[in-house]
């Protein structure tokens, strides 16, 4: 019997492009939403025959984007798909990010019904002015208008997005925000630092010097002060940018860091299956004409029309991976012994150089036999990632 595989979806349309994002996502293209949500079906299709046996699947993800804009049949056409073609467990997580202002009260009832069991909600911020910088389309009375809907409909299970270091933003600003989101009762929290992608026109003003950012130390005292005030509100931090209420932790994410299979549908959609990682096509038509022009070929799982780079880990790239996002997970870290067990060395034997160097500058620590971040590194993450890939 296979491991249980993650499933993601990619729906790469949105109202409008916020000036922040380099996510693959288009405006303007909602007229192509049927044709590929029927590409979609038809790449689960192709990825399914090219295994004897239904895969077992433990989540399922649609992300973007922004899923909430598509109709909730088409939506479902595609959960239908995926039981036809996969063993769903039973208590798989069903996902769907949602951006607040795109959703309704009998939209959410509808998706309930369909079989999604958890949101996850893209708040960003609760000032109007934070929003607005960023583009965002809604306000937020918005967000809890969302959640309420939400909860009428019977979801339990729902996440809300902050996003700190904005230009301008005081400590004070942030700390109303991240109180604002706990009022609401969310079960999961994730908080991400701005990043300045290459190609945005936030990367462009940054760097002519047109966004006051906060400094650094500003920055980490933002990312300090949330992590106790969570903890103070009964959310357990579980990866270096989420927090949970026990048992509350993102499965599909998980399967992630755990660097567990995925498969990965939709334009620009990743996977890492079979030991291949792989790329889909970005651009929303080709996409499509792929799928369509499939013809029933087979293909090697975990490949289809889409595909557009794939690649086969050496061993040493399965161990590194491994490593890199299991030292996200800030509780977990990573067991000597499931080290061992699926790569036949220890992780000193592995790493000992580095494993060495960043314990002894107090970004790495091991607890019992287990390696982890130390709470000083976890906004110094990059720097212990680049120790173990540049070697
Ligand atoms: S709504 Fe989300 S995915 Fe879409 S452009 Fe804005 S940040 Fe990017």
């Amino acid at each position: 019997m296979s491991a249980p595989h993650a499933l993601y979806f990619h729906i790469p349309f949105c109202s409008h492009r916020c000036a922040y994002c380099d996510f693959n996502t288009y405006a303007g293209q909602e007229a192509l939403i049927p044709a590929y949500m029927q590409a979609l079906l038809t790449e689960v299709d192709v990825v399914a025959a090219s295994r004897e046996e239904s895969l077992p699947a433990r989540s399922v993800f649609f992300g973007g984007g922004t899923p909430s804009l598509v109709p909730t049949r088409l939506l479902s056409s595609v959960i239908e798909k995926v039981r036809q073609c996969y063993t769903l467990e039973p208590a798989a997580e069903v996902s769907l990010e949602a951006n607040p202002g795109t959703v309704s009260a009998q939209g959410l009832q509808e998706l309930r019904q369909a079989g999604f069991n958890r949101l996850s909600f893209g708040v960003q911020s609760a000032n109007p002015f934070e929003l607005k910088m960023l583009e965002r389309t809604h306000g937020f009375g918005e967000v809890i208008q969302s959640v309420q809907w939400a909860r009428q409909a019977g979801f339990d299970n729902l996440n809300l997005d902050l996003i700190y270091g904005l230009p301008e933003q005081t400590l004070e600003h942030w700390q109303n925000s991240v109180r604002r989101i706990v009022a609401l009762g969310p079960e999961h929290v994730s908080m991400y630092a701005l990043t300045l992608e290459h190609g945005t026109p936030f990367g462009r003003w940054a760097q002519k010097g047109l966004l006051p950012l906060p400094d650094g130390d500003l920055a980490a005292e933002m990312y300090d002060w949330a992590g106790d005030y969570l903890a103070g509100q009964g959310y357990e931090q579980y990866e270096i940018s989420n927090w949970a209420r026990p048992g509350r932790e993102c499965r599909h994410n998980l399967q992630y860091w755990r660097n567990l299979p995925y498969l990965g549908f939709g334009a620009g959609a990743h996977g890492y299956a079979g030991g291949v990682r792989y790329a889909n096509v970005l651009r929303i038509k080709t996409y499509i004409e792929r799928c369509e022009s499939a013809d029933r070929r087979t293909f090697d799982f975990p490949l289809s029309p889409a595909t557009v780079n794939q690649h086969r880990n050496t061993p040493r790239e399965d161990m590194q991976e491994t490593l890199l996002t299991s030292l996200r997970l800030t509780r977990e870290g990573i067991a000597e012994g499931r080290f061992r067990e699926q790569f036949g060395l220890g992780l000193g034997e592995a790493f000992p150089k580095e494993i060495e160097r960043l314990t002894r500058r107090g970004l790495l620590e091991w607890q019992a036999s287990t390696l982890r971040l130390t709470p000083q590194a976890r906004m110094l993450s990059n720097q212990v990632f680049v120790e173990f890939v540049g070697e």
